[in-house]
């Protein structure tokens, strides 16, 4: 599987735990936030994690994208959840994650077969 169907994967596992999961969704990552919060109250998920059409290229021209994500309820504690949540199906799915662990910092998913440069 290439790293497109990788992400792909990942993001199906990521709403079988009851996430929203958008792929290439919205325009920009402030038009995502801003539809996501409303499809996420509506359907009482526990959050959302989304990358919008600006990163799209990056997984198929980079070997990278980098996620965006958030909790139902908004809060600090909540947000980091979901991205463990996400680092954890990512890294069950053969994914490379580089994130700092706060709700800040978008979770960058690295394909297998690139390495991470480090600063
Ligand atoms: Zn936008």
């Amino acid at each position: 599987m290439d790293a497109h169907g990788l992400v792909r994967k990942t993001f199906a596992d990521m709403r079988k735990l009851g996430y929203i999961a958008r792929m290439a969704f919205s325009c920009c990552r402030n038009c995502a936030s801003y539809e996501l919060v409303g499809v996420v109250k509506e359907k009482q998920a526990l959050g959302a994690v989304f990358y919008s059409t600006q990163s799209k290229d990056d997984m198929r021209n980079c070997g990278d994208v980098y996620v965006c994500f958030g909790s139902y309820s908004g809060e600090d504690n909540a947000d980091i959840s979901v991205g463990y949540d996400l680092t954890r199906v990512a890294l069950e799915n053969g994914l490379q994650v580089e994130w700092n662990g706060t709700s800040i910092e978008a979770v960058r998913l690295v394909s297998p077969n690139k390495e991470i440069e480090r600063e």
